[in-house]
């Protein structure tokens, strides 16, 4: 396991081979910029507001694919921002140590997950060094149903320290076209600061940037979820039915992908001539192929959806 100065190092060259691409394809020109103008938020705006190598701001991770992509991002200007100190240091930059081993984390999970996603937040945490809060610590942490802004509090009542915290909202989601870089909480949740720095991202920016990337990514993703819930209320997105044929928009990225070579487990993710070259997933869960299998059916992976209104089609509403 590499170090968070590492990965975080890692990350950063993602960010900026992905920056260098030169690329016509207009999604990689569209995420190009959009990726330029996360990073200088977080840079310039949240860590000028909240030291990153303080205990006054923590990340929000669910294992989903738009905080995994924020997470990438956000080590990726932990490296720049620590660089930038070193470098501005009279001592050479073998003598500075990283501040930080861990980022502070919360994971919120009041549902039941897929296995598939379990073992991928697992693995996740470990890969990117997320110190993420236990809740049985939490002094009214019951196992009755909470909501997530109870369970916010508990989380804060414990760490009051905590001010601001990094979400990996878009504003295509259900009720966030209002919102902006940097929101206080609304009624209802307890007071801290959300920062929200993926608002303009699209699902194609999402995708683009996640394949190159060549990150493990969650399995359940090569098996058609485009939006993925407890396992209650997801399925496959029925858009990605492979009754239909699909085009796939990510060759360039995957061809081009950073490190593609590493020699990790992998799944094919594509079929249109492209099988050399895979999306690199997390393995499925048993338990999470058998359930697959009873849907009698077959799906295009997630990332074949590119129209973001049909994200969430998936979802089952609970009754
Ligand atoms: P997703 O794409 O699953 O989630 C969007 C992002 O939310 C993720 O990228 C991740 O960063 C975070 N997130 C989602 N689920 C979890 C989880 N189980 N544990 C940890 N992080 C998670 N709603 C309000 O109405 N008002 C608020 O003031 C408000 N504040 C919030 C503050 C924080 C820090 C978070 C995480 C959520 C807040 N929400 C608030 C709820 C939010 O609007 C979404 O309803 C919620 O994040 C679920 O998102 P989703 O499943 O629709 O999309
Ligand atoms: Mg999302
Ligand atoms: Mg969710």
């Amino acid at each position: 396991m590499i170090s968070l100065e590492k990965v975080s190092q890692l990350c950063y060259n993602i960010t900026e081979s992905y920056l260098s691409l030169n690329n016509s394809n207009s999604i990689i020109q569209e995420t190009q910029l959009t990726l330029q103008n996360s990073r200088r938020d977080i840079l310039n705006t949240v860590f000028t507001n909240w030291n990153p190598f303080g205990s006054k701001i923590a990340f929000s991770y669910n294992g989903g694919k738009d905080c995994q992509v924020l997470l990438i991002l956000y080590l990726s200007c932990l490296w720049e921002y620590f660089y930038t100190f070193a470098q501005q240091s009279q001592y050479g930059m073998e003598y500075m140590q990283f501040p930080i081993s861990s980022v502070s984390s919360v994971l919120i999970s009041n549902d039941v997950n897929f296995l598939t996603m379990e073992h991928f937040i697992k693995d996740t945490v470990d890969r990117y060094h997320l110190d993420m809060y236990d809740f049985s610590n939490a002094k009214n942490s019951v196992s009755s149903k909470k909501n997530m802004a109870d369970l916010f509090q508990d989380y804060l009542d414990d760490k009051s320290e905590i001010e601001a915290i990094v979400v990996g909202v878009r504003h295509s989601d259900p009720y966030s076209e209002n919102l902006s870089l940097i929101d206080m909480t609304d009624e209802g949740w307890p007071n801290f600061y959300r920062v929200q720095p993926l608002l303009d991202w699209h699902l194609t920016n999402i995708w683009s940037f996640l394949i190159y990337s060549g990150e493990p990514i969650c399995g359940l993703y090569g098996e058609g979820y485009t939006s993925i819930g407890d396992i209650d209320n997801t399925l496959p997105n029925p858009n990605l039915n492979t009754n239909e044929k699909h085009q796939f928009y990510f060759s360039e990225e995957l061809k081009s992908a950073f490190n593609r070579n590493r020699n990790q487990s992998t799944e094919i993710g594509i079929d249109n001539g492209d099988q050399d070259f895979k999306v690199n997933l997390s393995n499925l869960d048993k338990s999470d192929r058998q359930l697959l299998h009873s849907y009698n059916a077959t799906y295009y992976p997630g990332w074949y959806l590119i129209d973001e209104k049909l994200e969430r089609a998936g979802r089952i509403k609970k009754p």
